[in-house]
């Protein structure tokens, strides 16, 4: 029997939708270069958690002026070839969402300066208070993946049912693991290096021109084999809830 297969695209945004991490610009903007530098790397050492490298690099920071952080914003944009991807994903009916360790504040920002409205998205949150504070949030935490501060895989797993076929975009640390939930990995950077050393099959890509030739190929398949290690880790995590 042929399964038609929904397709369900899970897509990272600081340095995969954007062209660089805009997190850690801001910090490197305006905080103390050094600080902000060994903050990251204790991260990407796993010395410290995402939310302690978030919590400690607001810390880094003091007070900030709001204006001043918008014009910062204002100079960052996403890939050029984002935007069409969009299209192409809507034209297709193949769901997108946006799965994000950085903060809604420059998400929402940056998709409305590039004209990109309706995107489902989970992240962090942020606001400036009165005082010029950075205050964080972390609403999708997960006590079961204590290294992240949003949980991604949680939204892979709530969005995608059984049948679908599942697709994930991602450049870094934050993709490690919940990529590890999809059928098909799209990787560049740090997760393209950390696939590879894990031996986890991913298709490499330098923007989204080489991602929707690969999904417009994926789309013409009759029967699209969903990838067994993936499925092992989401009934995995299916028994421990
Ligand atoms: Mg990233």
């Amino acid at each position: 029997m042929m399964i038609k297969r929904t397709i369900k695209l899970f897509v990272d945004f600081d340095g995969t939708i954007t062209l660089e991490d805009v997190g850690e610009a801001i910090f490197r903007k305006f905080g103390n270069v050094e600080k902000v530098n060994s903050i990251v790397e204790d991260l990407l050492n796993d010395k410290i958690s995402s939310r302690q490298c978030w919590n400690e690099l607001c810390d880094s920071v003091g007070v900030i002026k709001k204006n001043e952080l918008d014009e910062f914003i204002d100079l960052l944009d996403v890939d050029p070839t984002f935007i069409s991807f969009v299209k192409f994903c809507k034209e297709n009916e193949i769901e997108l969402f946006v799965l994000s360790d950085g903060f809604d504040y420059y998400i929402d920002r940056i998709f409305n300066k590039a004209g990109i409205t309706g995107l489902k998205y989970y992240s962090n949150k942020f606001i400036v208070d009165e005082k010029g504070i950075l205050k964080t949030e972390y609403p999708y935490f997960d006590a079961s993946s204590p290294t992240s501060a949003n949980c991604k895989k949680n939204h892979i797993i709530n969005h995608s049912g059984e049948d679908d076929y599942t697709i994930y975009i991602g450049d870094g640390n934050s993709d490690k693991d919940a990529s590890q939930y999809c059928d098909f990995i799209f990787a560049k950077n740090g997760l393209a290096r950390f696939c590879s050393m894990e031996k986890i099959s991913f298709y490499p890509f330098t923007n989204f021109i080489d991602i929707q030739k690969k999904v417009a190929e994926l789309l013409t398949k009759k029967n699209l084999r969903k990838r067994h290690q993936a499925e092992l880790k989401r009934k995995s995590a299916y028994l421990a809830e």
